[in-house]
C-alpha cells in the first residue's frame, strides 16, 4: 500500500490533519491502534480557541459546533470566597467555545468516513521506519497479518504514549518535563452547570474547577493527591468536597446527580524538541503535554496541525520545503508560550504540598494583582483565548 502522508493516531491531531490535507487533494492513511468506539469513549478537553474553530470550519466539520457549542465571553476566578470575572470579550475582542473533544472527534470521524479516506483501526505494532531517508514506511499488523505502508512523510499524531516519539534515536531528541505533585479528580454528570461560565477556584482545601460540556452536562474537577484512588470517591463524597471549595452562591446553585464518568488525571508539563526528524513529524500530545488548567492541550494540537498542514501543502503545490523546514521552530515558539501560561495558571491556583507561608502570600498577591490590574487581566485573557498562529 502507498500514500502521501501516513498518519499514526486517530485522535484530534491525526483526524484534523487528515481532513485538512484531504481538502487540498493530498492522500493520507490513518493507522490507529484502538477501536473507533474506544477513541470516542475518552472524555477530555472542552474549551476551544477561535483559531481552532477556524480550522474546524476549514475542515468542513464545524456545523454541529456552531449549533451546539457554547460561546463564552469570560471566566471567573474565585479566591477568599469571592468571585472575580475576567471579561475576555471586552479585554481582547475574542471568545472561546465550549464543545467537547468527544464531539469534535465524532464530527471528524464522520467527515473522514464520508470522504472515503482510509482509517485503519485496531492496527497493532505500528512502527515508523526509514524516516531519516527518502523512502519512509510504516509497518503494522492487522487481523494477524503484517502490512507495510510506503509514504512520502509520516505524521506522528499518536499522543504522549505513542510509538512515533519513541522511534526517534535518543541522541536526536531533547525532553523537558515537570511533573506536579497532585492530580485532578474529574466527574461528568448530566446536571445543569453551576454557572454560565467556567469557575476556577483557589481554596485552602485545594483547587477546583467548574466546567461544562452543554447546558445539561457538567464537568467538575477537584485537586487531589496522587495517592488517591477513584474507587474511594463516591459521588456524594465528591459533591460534598466540591461544596466546601465553592463560594456561597455556588454552594446554593450547585445541582448534584449521578456521575457518568469519574477519573483521576496526573498533571504534567512536557516538551520534546525538535518536532521533525527527517520525514517524520510529531504533532499534538506526541510532542508536548500541558497541565489542563490553561485549557491548552487540544488547542495546541490544533495549532501544530495548522503549521504542519500548510507546510505539506506548500511542499506538494509549490515544490518548496521551506514550510517543513520551519515547522518545528514555528510550532515550538507557540508551544512554549502555552507551556508558560499553563504552568502559571497551575502555580497560581493550586495548593502545593511543599509551599511555605511565603509562597502562599505570593500566590495571593498574584491573584489579587490579576483581578485588580487591567494589564494583568489582559495578559491572562490574551493567553486564554489563544495567541495568534
Ligand atoms: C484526562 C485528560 C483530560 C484532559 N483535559 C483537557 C482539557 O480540559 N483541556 C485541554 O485543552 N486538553 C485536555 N486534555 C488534553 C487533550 O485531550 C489532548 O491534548 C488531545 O487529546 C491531544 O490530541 P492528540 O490527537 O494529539 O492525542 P490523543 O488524543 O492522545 O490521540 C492519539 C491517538 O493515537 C493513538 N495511538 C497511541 N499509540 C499508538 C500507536 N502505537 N499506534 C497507533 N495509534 C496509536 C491513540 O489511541 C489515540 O487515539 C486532557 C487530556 C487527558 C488525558
Amino acid at each position: 500500500m502507498r500514500t502521501q502522508i501516513a498518519i499514526i493516531g486517530a485522535g484530534p491531531s491525526g483526524l484534523l490533519l487528515g481532513q485538512l490535507l484531504h481538502g487540498q487533494g493530498i492522500d493520507t492513511v490513518i493507522l490507529e491502534n484502538r477501536s473507533a468506539d474506544y477513541v470516542l469513549g475518552r472524555i477530555r478537553a472542552g474549551v476551544i480557541e477561535q483559531g481552532m474553530v477556524g480550522l474546524l470550519e476549514e475542515a468542513g466539520v464545524a456545523a454541529r459546533l456552531h449549533g451546539e457549542g457554547l460561546v463564552h465571553g469570560g471566566t471567573e476566578i474565585t479566591f477568599d470566597d469571592t468571585r472575580h470575572r475576567i471579561d475576555f470579550k471586552k479585554l481582547t475582542g475574542k471568545t472561546v467555545t465550549v464543545y467537547g473533544q468527544t464531539e469534535i472527534t465524532r464530527d471528524l470521524m464522520e467527515a473522514r468516513a464520508a470522504s472515503g479516506a482510509p482509517t485503519i483501526y485496531e492496527a497493532q505494532d505500528v512502527t515508523p521506519l526509514d524516516f531519516d531517508g527518502e523512502k519512509p514506511r510504516v509497518r503494522y499488523r492487522k487481523d494477524g497479518k503484517d502490512h507495510e505502508l510506503a509514504c512520502d512523510f509520516i505524521a506522528g499524531c499518536d499522543g504522549f504514549h505513542g510509538v512515533s516519539r519513541q522511534s526517534v534515536p535518543a541522541g536526536s531528541i531533547e525532553l523537558f518535563e515537570r511533573v506536579y505533585p497532585f492530580g485532578w479528580l474529574g466527574i461528568l454528570s448530566d446536571t445543569p452547570p453551576v454557572s454560565d461560565e467556567l469557575i476556577y477556584i483557589n481554596h485552602e482545601r485545594g483547587f477546583a474547577l467548574c466546567s461544562m460540556r452543554s447546558h445539561t452536562r457538567s464537568r467538575y474537577y477537584l485537586q487531589c493527591s496522587l495517592a488517591e484512588h477513584v474507587e474511594d470517591w463516591s459521588d456524594s463524597r465528591f459533591w460534598d468536597e466540591l461544596k466546601l471549595r465553592l463560594d456561597k452562591e455556588g454552594r446554593e446553585r450547585l445541582v448534584t446527580g449521578a456521575s457518568i464518568e469519574k477519573s483521576i488525571a496526573p498533571l504534567r508539563s512536557f516538551v520534546a524538541e525538535p518536532m521533525r526528524f527527517g520525514r517524520l513529524f510529531l504533532a499534538g500530545d506526541a510532542a508536548h503535554i500541558v497541565p489542563p488548567t490553561g485549557a491548552k492541550g487540544l488547542n495546541l494540537a490544533a495549532s501544530d496541525v495548522h503549521y504542519l498542514s500548510r507546510a505539506l501543502v506548500e511542499f506538494y503545490r509549490e515544490k518548496s520545503s521551506a514550510g517543513i523546514d520551519h515547522y518545528s521552530g514555528r510550532a515550538l515558539a507557540r508551544i512554549w508560550k502555552a507551556e508558560r501560561f499553563s504552568w502559571w495558571m497551575t502555580t497560581m491556583l493550586h495548593r502545593f504540598p511543599e509551599s511555605s507561608g511565603f509562597d502562599r502570600r505570593l500566590q495571593h498577591a498574584e491573584l489579587d494583582y490579576l483581578v485588580s490590574s487591567s494589564a494583568a487581566a489582559v495578559a491572562m485573557a490574551e493567553n486564554y483565548v489563544g495567541l495568534p498562529y
